[in-house]
């Protein structure tokens, strides 16, 4: 594969990014080698600038469920953008994708735009907080929840990835009020709300595991959450940045029948757009300012080119069969990926909601972070470039979510499993 000019666009990026990058795992570190700078996407596909084409399963890291440049998101993004960019005052556009959120999400009465998924959880925590008057908050091990001072403790995504188990510059008092459970582990959950009894605000939750590679819980696994938050006063909060419009139209509540007090989503409602959205019960969102003294607030938020894409893909999403097409696909996948590991010898335990799932080289259930972590990296790191030198992109880690999209076609998953097929055999 030809990568002379991504080469020297990484090494030209590197003198004046950090790692040549923006965002950590888009290095390659884990894996070995450099990025490919991306020229373009149509649909499952994207093209590097030296001319190669691969079927994609990053898809931005979950939001492009429609696949890129689906014509009807670019279409009305050309006809927003020619009617000005941001305003800084409302525009009808808030109002319809809230519409949108606040139909399939009935746990969310109220919601609030922001530009990122980890603005969302920053400010459902704030919320939380003022809410409950308490200070601490119990999260999983492996969870990510973007990278707000406090959430960094045992986190998943690029921290696992890169091996940072706590970041500097995090401030020891803001920490110490991070608790943190292993992920599907009730028993450990309980001991913590007897511990701290009345000091916890909120538990915050992944409903599926996917920043540790994807996790699903177990069965009562959540239900054991709903259950100690309600006694203890604390509230729960589901983080759904990438659950939300992903796993099902409703996310997680669908799928689980659970109501969280408060819901953070991210990702696909920003349809490729930077957006985040926090939501939930309405007497908890009334004390968001101006209606109530919880301050937040962002100049971008809410601006109309990124509320037209989130429009445009929920709206492409609720149309009859297309999560039914998302799980075909990705039924279709997995099981092609588990028949070529088992035909090859190669030990996988592959986990999968709907169109996101992980394929862990162990031999072992994934369960938590634990034994996510019983996965053999360097053998992903082989599988990884033999899967690029084929024409299939995947994510630059072992804890990372594959995503598929509605663009996905029965073609390109067989030429993925194809190539899988060719990897694996030369992995045993
Ligand atoms: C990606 C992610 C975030 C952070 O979202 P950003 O838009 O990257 O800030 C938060 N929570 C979860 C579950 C995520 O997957």
């Amino acid at each position: 594969m030809n990568d002379e000019r991504s080469r020297q666009l990484f090494e030209e990026a590197k003198k004046y990014l950090p790692g040549g990058v923006d965002s950590p795992v888009r290095a390659y570190r884990a894996v070995g080698g450099d990025p490919l700078f991306i020229q373009k996407g149509k649909g499952a596909h994207i093209y590097d600038v030296d001319g190669n084409e691969f079927i994609d399963y990053v898809g931005s890291w979950g939001p492009l469920i429609a696949g890129h440049a689906y014509p009807q998101v670019v279409r009305a993004l050309k006809q927003a953008a020619g009617l000005g960019t941001s305003f800084g005052a409302p525009t009808e556009l808030e109002t319809e994708l809230a519409r949108l959120v606040i139909a399939a999400m009935p746990q969310v009465e109220k919601v609030r735009f922001v530009n990122s998924g980890t603005e969302a959880v920053m400010s459902a925590l704030r919320l939380a907080r003022a809410f409950t008057k308490r200070d601490r908050i119990v999260k999983f091990e492996g969870g990510y929840h973007g990278h707000a001072d406090g959430l960094l403790v045992r986190a998943g995504s690029g921290l696992t990835t890169l091996g940072i188990p706590e970041s500097p510059g995090v401030p020891a008092a803001y920490a110490q009020n991070t608790l943190t459970c292993p992920y599907n582990d009730m028993a450990s959950v309980k001991r913590m709300f007897k511990t701290y009894a009345e000091g916890i605000a909120a538990v915050l939750v992944e409903p599926v595991a996917a920043n540790m590679g994807v996790v699903p819980p177990q069965p009562g696994f959540l239900e054991g959450l709903r259950q100690v938050t309600q006694e203890s006063g604390a509230l729960l909060i589901f983080d759904e940045v990438i659950t939300g419009f992903r796993i099902a139209y409703g996310g997680a509540h669908e799928v689980f029948a659970i109501d969280a007090d408060l819901t953070t989503m991210g990702k696909v409602i920003g349809g490729g757009l930077p957006v985040g959205a926090y939501g939930g019960r309405r007497e908890i969102m009334d004390m968001v300012a101006p209606d109530g003294p919880v301050y937040q607030a962002g100049t971008l938020s809410g601006n109309p080119l990124a509320m037209t894409a989130g429009i445009e893909t929920i709206k492409l999403l609720g149309r009859p069969g297309a999560y039914a097409r998302l799980e075909k696909r990705a039924a279709s996948l997995a099981g092609g990926l588990k028949a070529a590991a088992a035909e090859a010898g190669v030990p996988l335990t592959l986990n999968r909601q709907g169109s996101a799932m992980t394929p862990f080289f162990t031999s072992r259930p994934v369960v938590d972070y634990e034994s996510a972590k019983t996965s053999d990296t360097t053998r992903f790191g082989k599988f990884f470039r033999g899967m690029l030198e084929r024409g299939v992109y995947l994510p630059p880690s072992q804890f990372e979510a594959w995503f598929v999209s509605l663009a996905h076609t029965e073609g390109d998953i067989k030429h993925t499993v194809e190539a899988a097929k060719e990897v694996f055999a030369g992995l045993s």
